[in-house]
């Protein structure tokens, strides 16, 4: 049976590494603040949890605790297992993880997550991977209970590419799609005719079609539950400013990339987005004039 260690059962990595263990995996998970789920032996610390497993999955908040954990345990897991870190993290992170892995005898698949927390809930995430293909095989059987896609996007860091460039996406999007929102109501349209059409034209989108930021339109958003998250601002932000590290160290011209973590910055850090879901910027919006600063 496969033995794996999880490290990091916040959110997202609790549930997912219940899912593991619901699927009949010898599971040990160890948090610094939060217990196991049922099913997950309690490890003693992350040393303990990675030794002598197979896979060592990691879902820890951001690049400089993924290095710490990886320092740790890189020494003491076992030749030839795998670490699978599935945190959002700098490309730069991830590349120095795999080298320090590679160095030491150990597969490194960097492989973040899409589908958020009720993802991780339903075992419907999809997994960005980069890596080895004999890594990306190695690991494979695990992204198939925890999730229902993924993608092998190339070498190491190359997950870490690829979600950033989504969230970009998503992120200029959705703030486009709040600007058009307000700007049909300043002009009288009524938004579900708006969201009728656009959701079958041009302008549609993963944010217009599936994750509409108007209350009452379209499928069931956070924006129907009072801009609950979701997928909260902070994190939008944490991915948009990810991405504009990377487009600084690639000289990559990025404009659109900059206002929208430019935007969010604003919202999250000086005015009420902390805690929201990123789709309350449409409400952040609707109150505002042209041109105001
Ligand atoms: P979280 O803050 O809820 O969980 C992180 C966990 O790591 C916490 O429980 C924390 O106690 C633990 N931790 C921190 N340092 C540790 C250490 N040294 N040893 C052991 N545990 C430690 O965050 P989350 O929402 O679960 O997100 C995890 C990662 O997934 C992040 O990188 C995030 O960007 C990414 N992500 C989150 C979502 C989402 O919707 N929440 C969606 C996609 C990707």
């Amino acid at each position: 049976m496969m033995r794996i260690g999880f490290v990091g059962l916040g959110n997202m990595g609790f549930p997912m590494a219940r899912n593991l263990a619901a699927a009949g995996l010898d599971v040990v998970g160890f948090d610094i603040a939060t217990g196991v789920p049922g099913g997950v032996k309690q490890g003693e610390d992350v040393r303990m949890t990675s030794k002598g497993r197979d896979i060592v999955v990691t879902m820890l908040p951001d690049g400089d605790v993924v290095r710490a954990v990886a320092a740790e345990i890189i020494p003491i897991m076992k030749r030839g297992s795998v670490l699978l870190d599935c945190s959002t993290i700098d490309v730069e992170s991830a590349r120095a993880v795999a080298n320090d892995s590679g160095s030491a005898g150990i597969h490194f698949v960097d492989a973040p997550v899409s589908g958020g927390i009720a993802g991780a809930d339903a075992g419907t995430l999809t997994f960005m991977a980069g890596g080895t293909s004999v890594a990306y095989e190695m690991v494979r059987p695990i992204f198939e209970i925890m999730g229902q896609r993924s993608v092998h996007c190339g070498d190491s860091g190359s997950g870490q590419t690829a979600k950033m460039c989504n969230n970009m996406i998503f992120g200029v999007t959705l703030i486009g799609t709040c600007e058009a929102f307000v700007l049909a109501d300043r002009l009288g349209l009524d938004r579900q005719k708006l969201f009728d059409v656009v959701s079958t034209s041009s302008g549609y989108s993963w944010t217009m079609n599936a994750y509409c930021p108007a209350p009452g339109v379209g499928p069931v958003s956070p924006a129907d539950n009072d801009y609950r998250p979701g997928f909260s601002a902070e994190l939008m932000l944490k991915d948009l400013r990810l991405s504009q590290r990377a487009a600084e160290q690639v000289d990559a011209d990025t404009q659109l990339g900059r206002l929208a973590t430019d935007l969010f910055e604003r919202f999250v850090d000086m005015e009420d987005g902390l805690g929201k879901d990123c789709t309350a910027m449409l409400p952040r919006l609707e109150t505002r004039k042209r041109d105001q600063c």
